[in-house]
């Protein structure tokens, strides 16, 4: 199968991407390199652009000859969506938007779309399965929310054949040490606790502590992104023109923030220096997923379970890349 991946060169998308390279597929990644980085798509082509540039990618997916498109090009952090929401509507509406309108231009009908386990919310039912109401509670979960709906009245009106995909945490990195998470700012907690451990920040700030959660930190569902990435080639074979499919990503375990610095600590071998902090606005209790949908729908099932073995896999890489990808 010819697949284009729009945010190919992030560290979602470049995962799935080397994934489905390796397992025979024609591989096209396109991104415009914002948050991007070309070193992630390895040996594969990249295409520099934006997805709000319906002109380009519409010839880029033309030109391939693409049988099906993964979706992950977005503005993913939550505390700045709170701040700026005009950038995440603008990025993930607009450019989704763009992008469905290149789609039917080029006649592309199949597709994945990288939503998230934070539209659910502060979700009464924990594990959350994916007939639990949405509640986006922040501007980055009301984007991905309407991009859902966006795909579903577009596969109603004109043909359309997706799979939505509700992550929860993603995190780890390829076991190589050559490929992992490099944000700036970085924001997320598994690479912010690593930090420490490297000396490149001196505490760790935990948000919240008195949460309703067992130890008053917030809950989370963490899944490696190799196990993502498999999800992904399995939902992108088993979906046809016609296919309207929805699926939570997540291991069915929860750990909390306390949690996740033990097992870093356990990892790095060393005591890592934390502070309690105030709640970071938007952020929802308790994500953990229910996978089961995903089990039985597409016989998925992850290979990390140990979120040790998971960090392990982060360490790796942040040791050996203490600056990251050096190519942005
Ligand atoms: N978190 C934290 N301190 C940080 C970063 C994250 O306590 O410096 C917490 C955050 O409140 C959330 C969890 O760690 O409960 C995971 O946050 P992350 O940003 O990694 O992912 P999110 O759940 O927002 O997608």
């Amino acid at each position: 199968m010819k697949i284009l991946f729009t945010g190919g060169a992030g560290y979602v998308g470049s995962a799935c991407l080397r994934h489905a390279a390796k397992q025979g597929h024609e591989v096209l990644a396109y991104d415009n390199l914002v948050e991007g980085h070309p070193k992630a798509v390895a040996s594969n082509p990249l295409v520099e652009g934006d997805i709000a540039d319906t002109a380009k990618l519409t010839a880029t997916l033309k030109d391939f000859g693409a049988d099906a498109v993964m979706h992950f090009a977005a503005a993913t952090n939550v505390g700045e969506s709170v701040e700026n929401p005009e950038y995440h509507y603008a990025n993930n509406i607009g450019g989704s938007l763009s992008l469905l309108n290149a789609m039917r231009a080029a006649g592309v009908t199949r597709m994945l779309f990288s939503s998230t386990s934070s539209l659910y919310g502060a979700a009464d039912k924990i594990p959350i399965s994916e007939d639990s109401p949405p509640i986006p509670e922040n501007p980055y979960a009301r984007s991905k929310m309407a991009v859902e709906w966006m795909i579903q009245d577009f596969a109603h009106a004109y043909g359309l054949g997706y799979t939505l995909l509700r992550y929860f945490n993603a995190c780890g990195a390829d076991p190589s040490g050559e490929f992992g998470e490099h944000h700036d700012p970085e924001t997320h907690i598994i690479p912010r606790i690593l930090e420490v451990a490297l000396g490149q920040r001196k505490t760790f700030a935990i948000f919240g502590t008195d949460y309703p959660t067992p130890d008053g930190t917030c809950l989370r569902d963490y899944v490696h992104i190799d196990d993502l990435a498999s999800a992904h080639l399995l939902a992108i074979e088993a979906t046809g023109p016609e296919t309207r499919e929805l699926y939570n990503i997540g291991t069915g375990t929860g750990q909390s923030v306390n949690e996740v610095i033990e097992a870093c600590e356990a990892v790095v071998g060393q005591p890592i220096a934390k502070e309690y902090v105030a709640r970071r606005p938007g952020d929802p209790p308790r994500l953990v997923s229910d996978p089961t949908k995903l089990q039985n729908g597409l016989g998925w099932s992850p290979r990390y379970t140990d979120i040790k073995e998971i960090i392990a896999t982060a360490w790796e890489w942040h040791s050996k890349n203490p600056q990251g990808y050096t190519d942005a």
